[in-house]
């Protein structure tokens, strides 16, 4: 029996498929290619191009695969972009995900976990955040998130289809050993354009706003390594094969880094001395987003390992310094 994973040749979907196959999971990867990159994947792979839409693909892999549970990665995952172009958001992200779920419903499987996000809370009334808060989405890209997880929950309630939703804070770093990491053309996460500027392939870092109420102005987010990341799925997935009930779990590492105090490590970690400048805040930012994390603790006994930043960085900068054009 395989595990099917949609969107295995992302950033974290490669991740996920590294820890899958090193822990001796059978491997099916689904992925349009659109924002992935094949040669992310390990050879032992079994891989289909094509995308989740496509309905009579989807069912054709499941039908010559023996799929025993879905870990869902595939969907556009930029919140400005998704600003632009909500409905592509729709199509791809609650489209492919309601495609998927038929097709899981038609060919009997029943247990998937699902790359859900922060971004479903919006701005938070309280910090850290717990699954309980209120979901209020501030753009496409969150509200997505959210409708995908509630395909999800009338799934279960009609076809018992039990699924666990990861929302994730800030993802960041790369495999120990710097041949896989993240590689988005544009790129617009942190991290990345971080050590870009170490690269000499950008001028400054653009630091947006510094007049948050933050100690210093700067906004705070919760980075989570994206190999504890991807170790999280696979507990996921454990849990549902064994029987556990649907469920919805925060993934960060419970601690806020500002941009300044990230541009400082970075500093520190590439012995460069990365030029920044502040500009204006950007759209719908919030000041501060820091998880907690307690439940996928309990409940999944995620135990996250590479929780210092230094460790997100170098191992991110292992990457980015190797491949500096990307895979
Ligand atoms: N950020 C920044 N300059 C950049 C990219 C990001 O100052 O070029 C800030 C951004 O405003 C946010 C934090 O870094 O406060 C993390 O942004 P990212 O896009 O990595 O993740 P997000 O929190 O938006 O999911």
């Amino acid at each position: 029996m395989s595990i099917l994973v949609t969107g295995g040749a992302g950033y974290i979907g490669s991740h996920c498929v590294d820890v899958l196959i090193e822990k001796g999971y059978d491997v099916v990867v689904v992925d349009n290619l659109q924002t992935g990159h094949e040669e992310s994947l390990p050879e032992t792979v079994t891989f289909y191009q094509g995308d989740i839409r496509d309905k009579r693909f989807l069912t054709q892999v499941f039908e010559f695969e023996k799929i025993e549970g879905v870990i869902h990665f595939a969907a556009n995952s930029l919140v400005g972009e998704s600003v632009e172009e909500p409905l592509m958001y729709f199509d791809n992200n609650v489209y492919g995900t309601q495609v998927l779920a038929d097709v899981m419903r038609e060919q009997d499987v029943k247990a998937i976990v699902f790359s859900s996000s922060a971004a479903t809370y919006g701005e938070p009334k309280e910090v850290p955040i717990l699954e309980t808060a209120e979901t209020n989405p501030t753009s496409p890209y969150g509200e997505t998130k959210l409708m995908m997880e509630k395909i999800l929950k009338w799934c279960d309630n009609a076809y018992g289809t039990k699924f666990v939703a990861l929302r994730y804070f800030n993802v960041a770093g790369a495999k120990l050993d710097g041949t896989i990491g993240e590689d988005h053309n544009p790129e617009s996460h942190l991290i990345p354009i971080i050590l870009q500027t170490a690269l000499g392939q950008r001028d400054s870092l653009k630091i947006f706003g510094d007049d948050y109420p933050t100690p210093d102005g700067t906004c705070i987010r919760d980075y989570v390594h994206v190999l504890d990341l991807a170790e999280a799925h696979v507990l996921a997935i454990d849990y549902l094969l064994k029987g556990g009930e649907s469920n919805i779990f925060n993934l960060g590492s419970s601690v806020g880094f500002s941009v300044q105090a990230m541009l400082e490590e970075a500093r520190k970690v590439t012995g460069k001395a990365i030029e920044s400048e502040v500009v204006p805040r950007r759209a719908g930012d919030p000041s501060t987003l820091v998880a907690s994390s307690e439940k996928a603790k309990c409940i999944l006994g995620w135990s996250p390992r590479y929780t210092e930043v230094d460790t997100i960085l170098s191992s991110a900068w292992k990457w980015h310094s190797s491949h500096p054009e990307g895979y």
